[in-house]
């Protein structure tokens, strides 16, 4: 068992099973929607994951034909994607939107062709 919620506490839900896969997607839309390099995604299957509270802020954008993303309206969270008219059984969690994320493995990457230019760039740690 596992929980998760948007930044401001409105959505909260939980997750029943660890998920199928966690990914990077390195696609256009990812970057532009989480305003990042990448968006991180844990899928697991619909039936695992319950809202607990919030279901009515949750709007969805569809940026393509076939995919619907979900956010929390009043602070922007991102925490769904998925395909329901091709895959309706899986959806797909942004993972940092969980609280334990202790079950990180192994990582697939997608889209990598298109990445962040900076995405390689030299970091320097300023914060401790
Ligand atoms: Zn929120
Ligand atoms: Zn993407």
């Amino acid at each position: 068992m596992n929980t998760g919620s948007c930044l401001c506490g409105e959505i909260q839900f939980k997750v029943s099973a660890t998920p199928q896969k966690v990914s990077h997607c390195h696609c256009f839309m990812c970057q532009k929607q989480h305003g990042a390099a990448f968006a991180t995604y844990a899928r697991f299957k619909r039936v695992d994951i319950t809202y607990l509270s919030g279901i009515e802020s949750l709007r969805t954008y569809r940026s393509s034909a076939e995919v619907e993303r979900k956010f929390c309206m009043l602070c922007g969270s991102n925490i769904e994607w998925a395909m329901p008219a091709i895959m309706s059984d899986c959806v797909a969690i942004a993972l940092a939107s969980l609280d334990d994320q202790s079950f990180v493995g192994e990582i697939k990457v997608l889209h990598r062709q298109s990445s962040a230019q900076w995405l390689d760039a030299s970091c320097v740690i300023e914060d401790d």
